[in-house]
């Protein structure tokens, strides 16, 4: 049985809750910094990644956070939650948790298309995997040992380091599991080593 946490300070939470239900997956809503210890893999959802940093703040989450980073367990950000995992952000001085050697914009597809879906090729998914896309960052670049899983009209919407995944778009938004088993086996896989 695996344990896997999804942040619950803001967000979409419950969406990736039942997204994550397996028979071998215990899912918890992390709403408690204890609750991080018995976890092997953590989601960080979509929502607001600035609100969602003050509260990571607020309730202490942050060294705990990084410390489970330091740990090498993995960890899955979607939209807000891949902002909140670059280690380098468009207009602003500071990243939040660095875990991702990867340059994002916020908002990056601009005012006319807030909010779209489109198909996406997601290497080791499918080439028919549905992105649901709202107020979506955009990764403008990726470090050597980044794998650009996905790219959508040439720009990065997917990409991993490791243990670490993140994704522009909302999985959890969809009837589609094969991003949330492809995490599961990534946390599945970090439990053999
Ligand atoms: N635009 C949001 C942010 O900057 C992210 C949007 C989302 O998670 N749907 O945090």
């Amino acid at each position: 049985m695996m344990n896997i946490g999804v942040l619950a300070l803001q967000g979409a939470v419950r969406e990736h809750v039942k997204a994550l239900e397996a028979p071998d997956v215990n899912v918890i809503a992390v709403k408690k910094v204890e609750q991080l210890t018995d976890l092997d893999g953590l989601v960080l959802p979509g929502g607001e990644s600035t609100t969602m940093r003050r509260l990571i703040d607020k309730y202490d989450f942050f060294e705990p956070i990084k410390q489970f980073i330091a740990e090498k367990k993995p960890m899955f950000g979607t939209c807000a939650g891949a902002i909140l995992m670059a280690d380098e952000l468009e207009g602003y001085a500071e990243p939040h948790l660095a875990v991702i050697n990867m340059k994002v914009e916020r908002n990056a597809f601009g005012r006319q298309r807030e909010s779209f879906e489109a198909d996406l090729s997601v290497k080791g998914i499918g080439a028919d995997v549905r992105g649901v896309f709202i107020r979506a960052p955009i990764i403008q670049k990726v470090g050597k040992e980044v794998d650009v899983l996905a790219t959508l009209d040439g720009e990065i919407v997917a990409a991993r380091q490791g243990p670490y995944l993140a994704c522009s778009f909302h999985p959890e938004l969809t009837d589609d599991r094969r991003m949330h088993q492809y995490f599961v086996d990534m946390v599945r896989d970090s439990l053999k080593k």
